[in-house]
């Protein structure tokens, strides 16, 4: 792990994302005026009272809620009247059970069932994932809930707005999709304030100042740049003075907020519309992902989203899995005829050789393919698995990207259960 990725890790780790944010230090009580208040958990949770009761939007997860929820006690007036979702993730909505009272109407737009009943279908192909991608211990996953077994608590909806007033104070609800499908925003006009959940990272985490997430390699459905743009111009039009995100502190003042969301926005647009030339060019996916590089005027690292995963994001979402090779549209994996080809290559050793030349030339990613070959024909072979325990460490000591390196560290631990278990 380089310096800059070591801070950006335990910064992204402590205020947002890993059971590592437990850390006591990190959760806090701030009031960002008379009326609205938010406790810094794993996600952010806040209230907004009104003369006529109180609002919670999120929740936090299942572990931090408890923690959220003394946090904000003191502060809230009269009964929960409402709970709003700003979408489905597990770190906004763990903690409903402890804020709904008798009455409490729970807000989330509509994409919320199918967004949770998505999470709740495939549970046990992203348990492991999501341990991999943050730095957790695998999930024990219960038997399948079938394609709708999701606990829905929100029972009003909305497709595209939603108002409601409270003690004179009026709520205006957007569906603004983006990291997710039903992501929302509430507005609160008297405040000049906007609730946009997870679409852009909140001051002091490094997510900001980063290229976002478009496709996250956990395994996601394609989140939409269009989609997304729209939502950050619906948040600008509103001309707010303070951003609260799901995660981060507030962006205050709308010179700031604007030029922020402006250069996400456009660093989002470029990468698309460079996709959708490439694709309309008859680039193959690859080519895209080397070729298209972020403008320096954008001035976003990738410590978060990675560019070249948004390429191949963009360019899958749109086209679905097949490449245009007749070969691709068979059963068999290129990896079926790597024992063929170790073979004629006089077996592992050479093979093996070629690839740490590789990784000593600074070619570490051919050196992992190099390895994947002789591994389909000798699973525990000894000197492609140390071989391959060198390039990820090359690739580790260069690499700038948060879940790159957890899932280089994972690949690593990987090989080296298998080297100790060949011995
Ligand atoms: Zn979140």
């Amino acid at each position: 792990m380089t310096r800059s990725i070591k801070v950006a890790f335990w910064l992204w780790a402590a205020v947002g994302m890993s059971a590592l944010a437990d850390s006591q230090e990190h959760e806090k009580m701030v009031r960002i005026n008379d009326s609205i208040f938010m406790a810094t958990t794993t996600g952010n949770v806040y209230l907004v009272t009104t003369p006529a009761g109180s609002v919670i939007i999120d929740t936090a997860s299942v572990e931090q809620a408890p923690e959220a929820k003394k946090l904000l006690a003191a502060e809230v007036r009269g009964s929960v009247n409402y709970i709003v979702l700003t979408h489905g993730h597990a770190d906004h909505i763990g903690g409903i059970p402890l804020w709904k009272e008798h009455g409490t109407k729970i807000i989330a737009q509509s994409s919320y069932i199918e967004f949770v009943d998505y999470v709740a279908r495939l549970e046990g192909f992203f348990a492991p994932r999501n341990a991999v991608a943050f730095h957790r211990p695998v999930r024990e996953v219960g038997p399948w809930v079938g394609n709708h077994g999701a606990k829905i608590d929100p029972d009003v909806f909305f497709d595209e707005k939603y108002e409601f007033t409270l003690g004179g104070v009026r709520f205006e609800l957007f569906s603004t999709p983006g990291e997710t499908p039903d992501h929302l925003t509430v507005w609160i006009p008297a405040y000049k304030a906007a609730f946009i959940g997870d679409n852009y990272a909140g001051a002091g985490m490094p997510e900001p100042m980063s290229f976002p997430n478009l496709y996250a390699i956990r395994g996601t459905k394609p989140r939409w740049a269009l989609d997304w743009i729209k939502s950050l111009n619906t948040v600008l039009s509103l001309k707010p003075e303070i951003v609260l995100n799901g995660h981060g502190d507030p962006i205050v003042g709308n010179a700031e907020i604007t030029r922020r969301l402006t250069r996400y926005r456009d660093a989002i647009q470029y990468v698309h519309d460079e996709v959708v030339k490439g694709m309309n060019s008859g680039k193959d996916v690859f080519t895209l992902m080397q070729e298209i590089k972020l403008p320096a005027k954008f001035d976003l690292s990738e410590v978060f989203g990675k560019v070249s995963w948004s390429v191949r994001g963009i360019y899958d979402g749109y086209s679905g899995w097949f490449d245009g090779n007749p070969t691709s549209m068979y059963e068999l994996s290129p990896a079926a005829v790597y024992p063929d080809l170790v073979k004629l290559a006089g077996g592992p050793e050479p093979v093996v050789r070629l690839a740490l030349e590789k990784v000593e030339a600074g070619k570490a990613v051919e050196a992992l393919l190099l390895t994947d070959a002789v591994l389909a024909a000798d699973a525990k072979n000894g000197g492609a698995l140390n071989t391959r325990i060198k390039a990820l460490q090359y690739l580790r000591d260069r690499c700038d990207n948060v879940v790159e390196d957890g899932w280089l560290q994972y690949g690593i631990t990987m090989a080296r259960e298998k080297l100790a278990s060949a011995n």
